[in-house]
This record gives C-alpha cells, sequence and structure tokens, in this order.
C-alpha cells in the first residue's frame, strides 16, 4: 500500500518536473522569438529629488509585450532570461532602448535626464561589457554620465572580484554605477569599501516598513548617514505613502522612486511628467510626523 503510494508520488513528481521543463523550453523559445519580433519595450520611472520634487534621472524597467498573454512583467521571465543566457542579448536591447530614449529627450529639446539600466550577472561576465557599452554610446552621441548601471548588492557580493574590475571599467569611461536592492545581500562595510561606486538604493522593504517599525527607521537613517560620508548619493525604493516620504526628506534622503511619487511610464509620458508638485511647495517636512 505504501510503496504504492510511494511510487505514484515519484512519478507525480517526475510529470511535475517534466511540465516545468517544457514550460521552461516554451518560454526560453517565445523570449527568442520577443526579441527578434521586437516585443520588448522600456517603462520609464522617475527617480524625484526629495527636496524640490523635481524628477533627476529615470530608470528603465523591462517590459514584454506578450501576443497573447499580454503585458508580462520582469518577475515571469527574468529568471529563465538568465538561465538561458538570452538575458545578454536582451540586455543590449534595453541599453540601446535607453539610447533611444536619450535621443528622444534631446530631440525634444530638453535638458536631458540620465537613465538607469538594471543588470544582471550574466552581464558581469561578459569580457567585451565595457567595450560594446562604450561603443554604444559612442556611436550614438550619447555623453557617458547619462547611463547609469544599476547592480544588485547580492550580484555584487556573489561576485566580488569580477564585479570590481567591470565597476572600474566603466566608471572610468565616465558611467555611473549604482547598488540596486541595498540591504538585502549581506554586504561586508569591508567589500563595500573596496567598491568604488556613485549611488546606493535602499531596498524597498526597508521603505516599507518606515511606518511600523523603528528598527528601520534607523537602519535607513544610518545608512544615508554613512552614504553621504562616503561622498554618494542614496534613492529609497518603493515610497508608497506620505508619511514614508516625509520620514525619507526628514532625515536628508537625496532622491526617491516609488508609485507615490510617479509609476513606471511609458516614454512619451515620461517625457512629459513634471515632477512631483507636493514637495515643490513645501520645503520642509510637516512638524506633525507622529506616524514616523
Ligand atoms: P528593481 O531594479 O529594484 O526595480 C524596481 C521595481 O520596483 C520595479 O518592478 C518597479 O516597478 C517596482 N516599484 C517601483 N516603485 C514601487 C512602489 O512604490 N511599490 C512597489 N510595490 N513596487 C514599486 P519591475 O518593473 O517589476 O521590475 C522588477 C525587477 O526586475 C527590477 O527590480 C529589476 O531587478 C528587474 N529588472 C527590470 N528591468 C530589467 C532589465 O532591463 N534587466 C534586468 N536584468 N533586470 C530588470
Ligand atoms: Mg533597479
Ligand atoms: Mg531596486
Ligand atoms: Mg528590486
Amino acid at each position: 500500500e505504501s510503496k504504492r503510494a510511494g511510487k505514484n508520488q515519484l512519478s507525480f513528481y517526475n510529470s511535475a518536473m517534466q511540465e516545468q521543463a517544457l514550460l521552461s523550453i516554451r518560454l526560453e523559445e517565445e523570449l527568442r522569438q520577443a526579441l527578434a519580433h521586437e516585443e520588448f519595450a522600456l517603462a520609464f520611472q522617475p527617480i524625484i529629488d526629495l527636496s524640490n520634487g523635481q524628477t533627476v534621472k529615470f530608470e528603465a524597467l523591462l517590459r514584454w509585450q506578450h501576443p497573447v498573454r499580454g503585458i508580462q512583467y520582469p518577475g515571469s521571465f527574468i529568471e529563465i532570461a538568465e538561465q538561458t543566457g538570452l538575458i545578454v542579448p536582451m540586455g543590449y536591447w534595453v541599453i540601446e532602448a535607453a539610447g533611444d530614449f536619450i535621443q528622444q529627450q534631446m530631440q525634444a529639446g530638453l535638458m536631458v535626464k540620465p537613465v538607469a539600466v538594471n543588470l544582471s550577472v550574466c552581464q558581469l561576465r561578459e569580457p567585451d561589457f565595457a567595450e560594446r557599452v562604450d561603443a554604444l554610446l559612442k556611436r550614438r552621441k550619447i555623453a557617458p554620465h547619462l547611463l547609469e548601471l544599476e547592480i544588485t548588492e547580492s550580484m555584487l557580493m556573489e561576485n566580488v572580484e569580477l564585479a570590481m574590475t567591470l565597476i572600474a571599467d566603466l566608471r572610468r569611461l565616465g558611467i555611473r554605477i549604482a547598488i540596486d536592492d541595498f540591504g538585502t545581500g549581506y554586504s561586508s562595510l569591508s567589500q563595500l569599501r573596496l567598491v568604488p561606486v556613485d549611488i546606493l538604493k535602499i531596498d524597498r522593504s526597508f521603505v516599507m516598513n518606515l511606518e511600523s517599525n523603528p528598527v528601520d527607521r534607523q537602519m535607513v537613517e544610518a545608512i544615508t548617514v554613512m552614504v553621504h560620508k562616503l561622498g554618494l548619493k542614496v534613492v529609497a525604493e518603493g515610497i508608497e505613502t506620505v508619511e514614508q516620504l516625509w520620514f525619507l526628506k526628514s532625515i536628508g534622503c537625496d532622491y526617491g522612486q516609488g508609485f507615490l511619487l510617479a509609476r513606471p511610464l511609458v516614454p512619451e509620458q515620461a517625457l512629459q511628467y513634471p515632477g512631483y508638485a507636493d514637495l515643490a511647495l513645501s520645503k520642509s517636512a510637516p512638524r506633525d510626523n507622529k506616524t514616523c
């Protein structure tokens, strides 16, 4: 009896695994098609100067217009793209598309704002990555400081040696580097000291709990002080409430990103986004901020 149950269980797992494998293969094929048929697009989320509400730059976020399933977010396809190595050509597509958006700003006669692009670990391993990005920018006559590359803290810490060399090369070219999702990757201060970057982005998981968790408030404040002492700028990710916003303002956090300030936008909307008006009007945080 129990033997039979065990057997059934085994075949169940086998078929579940088989199904998973088939889904992955199908997704991989679909991603290949997507790349060939221009089904990818970028959304641009404004990053706001918390002292005046102005947009200082944008983060490019990958979207996939699937012909049947509709819009797909990175959470549903980046992992497979990484496992199959497809993320490498996709990553170059993203940088080209970010370049298109920078050139659109130029053509509109606007003060051009930088665009931040997320990198995957596979891209760190490309031996000619810095060279190719440099060539891409030169070909498009885009100043290197207009491109910022985001590397997650965990990606960085799992590949310190590799990342350090690449970051140094990219920064030598004038490209800015941000550490993304900071606070989730267990970097030690000594490792952080070795990796020269320009910007540090505090992970949404800290911002989310600012109202409820005094420890997170202290952490975010301490990170901000440390970042400033190192001469870098800090961005808080995932700001959704005015209480979070006012707290971040009160501790001197430089920039913010989040649905409260602005959603990820299609390029035409992003070009016209005026900024977050509430911050332009008030120079300081309101006295009454009990919740934070
Ligand atoms: P990330 O780099 O940390 O990007 C921020 C994510 O948080 C985005 O999700 C954005 O839409 C979301 N977000 C922004 N503000 C808020 C908020 O107030 N509340 C909440 N709940 N979420 C907010 P998205 O676009 O789904 O991207 C998820 C992740 O996928 C990104 O996290 C990044 O790690 C990765 N990703 C996105 N685009 C690319 C890409 O072109 N290449 C690679 N390799 N990874 C990408
Ligand atoms: Mg990012
Ligand atoms: Mg992030
Ligand atoms: Mg993230």
